[in-house]
């Protein structure tokens, strides 16, 4: 592929992204196609390689009753999208977003999506021991520290509200005071601090070895394979045909996991699912085993709009990604967009120093930029990723748009989905948070939370002084 998008259009998967420190080494499986020509029909195909995608396959086979022949198409190496471009960081969302969820969907739904959030850093835990997946995988507290006072009150203030609401179980979830943020979490100016149960992980390590586990089940892997198109109806057998750069497959199901890039196979989906590009970086010490050692992740909010995320690595080294203080204020560099071939130039040098502008002792330690990548997420219209079967497509079947936040959200969810394809159960009967399912109201509203959300930003045009 060239570096512009595939022949396909606007929003394909470009090719040549830059490399991302999870994916700098080569496997065996990028260009992997298990065979020569693609077969002319299968019973599922499946359109991407993340941990949507190969989660998805990963659940339909665990019922070993189920025979159907599986096809996974990737347009570039497996696992080169967002899910091996990612801050590694699997952080559900106890109380931060709850107040505004609840507002929108009411207090119960919100208290669901809470609980299934939760519940992931379990269910990953299970899934890595389970099959014993060599992938960095730890367990540890994430927390989310406060630089700006008056947001640091507001988010006490609303966080006593939830836990006199009693609407979530905050039972995980610790506060920690201005007086103590600082030493507490090590990051300076610290005004309050919030801690709960998260984990973190390479996540491109952990779907490239599940990717392997299913093909010795007989799935079959189609990577440098993009999809151009799908049949607008099924022919005379309630098959699909869908169109690739290899030749045309035939297929009675077929499921979506192409994240941002889903509006450009699905149309109706383009204002719901939106590209929007992420910077993310790798930095470690040249004072090795003598670098401080952080034992928790972090979220460091800057303020309501502005923040980082960061993980610990095993090998001391650090993940952090965020930096939108320098690009957000200009839509044109993030928002549609689907260039991970380019850097956002203006943002790479905010990772340079950033342990030793934010962490106590880290002063002297050494730590440099080794390298910096960037990644498309598919954000959601309504905050919601979208999942379930496709409103009038019989057989087709979405799991896309988890809004940069896939980690605490995806692997349950490709359980319940792969529920509904395999068994035909109900998606209210799938496990899955209420919130999720994809609908025709969903995708025909022209109205756009996110954009919303976003437009104070856009209309004042200003750039963060942070
Ligand atoms: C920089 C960055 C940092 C992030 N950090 C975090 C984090 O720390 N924690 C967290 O929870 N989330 C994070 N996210 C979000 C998280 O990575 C995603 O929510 C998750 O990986 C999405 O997984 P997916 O399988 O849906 O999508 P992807 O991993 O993007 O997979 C979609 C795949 O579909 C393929 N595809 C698309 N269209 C076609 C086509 N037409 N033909 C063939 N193949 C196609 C793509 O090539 C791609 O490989 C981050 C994202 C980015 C970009």
């Amino acid at each position: 592929m060239t570096n512009k998008q595939t022949e396909t259009g606007k929003t394909a998967p470009v090719g040549n992204p830059v490399p991302s420190f999870w994916n700098a080494d080569p496997r065996p499986l990028d260009d992997f196609r298990s065979t020569k020509d693609l077969p002319s029909e299968i019973d599922i195909v499946i359109i991407g390689s993340g941990i949507a995608g190969v989660g998805t396959a990963y659940h339909l086979l665990q019922d070993t009753s189920f025979k159907a022949s599986i096809a996974i198409l990737e347009a570039r190496d497996p696992c080169s999208g967002a899910t091996g471009r990612n801050g590694g960081h699997v952080k559900p969302d106890a109380f931060l977003n709850v107040p505004r969820n609840a507002k929108i969907y009411g207090a119960a739904a919100a208290a669901e999506l809470a609980a299934f959030e939760a519940s992931h850093v379990y269910a990953v835990k299970d899934l890595v021991e389970r099959e014993g997946l060599d992938c960095d995988f730890n367990i540890t507290r994430a927390l989310d520290v406060f630089l700006n006072p008056g947001h640091a009150k507001q988010t006490e203030a609303s966080y006593r509200e939830l836990v006199k609401a009693g609407i979530v179980d905050l039972h995980d979830t610790s506060f920690t005071p201005k007086k103590d943020a600082e030493r507490v979490s090590g990051v300076k100016g610290a005004q309050c601090c919030f801690s709960y149960t998260a984990a973190h992980l390479w996540p491109s390590k952990m779907i490239h070895q599940l990717l392997q586990m299913l093909l010795n089940k007989d799935v079959k892997l189609y990577s440098h394979t993009p999809v151009s198109s799908i049949s607008g109806t099924p022919d005379e057998n309630g098959r699909w045909t869908v169109t690739t750069s290899r030749g045309l497959i035939k297929a009675p199901k077929v499921i979506y996991a192409t994240n941002g890039y889903t509006g450009e196979l699905l149309p109706e989906y383009s204002r719901s699912i939106v590209p929007i590009r992420g910077i993310c970086s790798h930095i470690s010490s040249t004072k090795g085993a003598d670098t401080p050692h952080l034992v928790n992740t972090y979220g460091i909010r800057f303020d309501a709009r502005n923040n980082d995320y960061l993980i610990p690595r095993p090998d001391g080294s650090i993940i952090v990604g965020g930096a939108r203080q320098r690009f957000w204020h200009n839509k044109g560099r993030w928002y549609g967009t689907v260039r991970d071939d380019e850097l956002v130039d203006e943002a790479v040098s905010y990772f340079d120093d950033y342990m030793q502008r934010h962490f106590r002792g880290w002063e002297d330690s050494g730590a440099k930029v080794n390298t910096v990548w960037t990644g498309i997420m598919g954000y959601s219209a309504d905050f919601m990723p979208h999942v379930g079967e496709i409103p009038e497509k019989p057989g087709q079947f979405i799991i896309a748009g988890f809004t940069g936040h896939g980690m605490p959200q995806i692997l349950l969810s490709t359980k319940g989905l792969a529920s509904m394809v395999r068994d035909g159960v109900p998606f209210e009967n799938s496990g899955l948070p209420r919130i999720f399912k994809t609908t025709k109201a969903r995708i025909s509203t022209k109205r756009s939370l996110m954009e919303e959300n976003l437009d104070p930003l856009w209309r004042t045009g200003r750039k963060s002084k942070l």
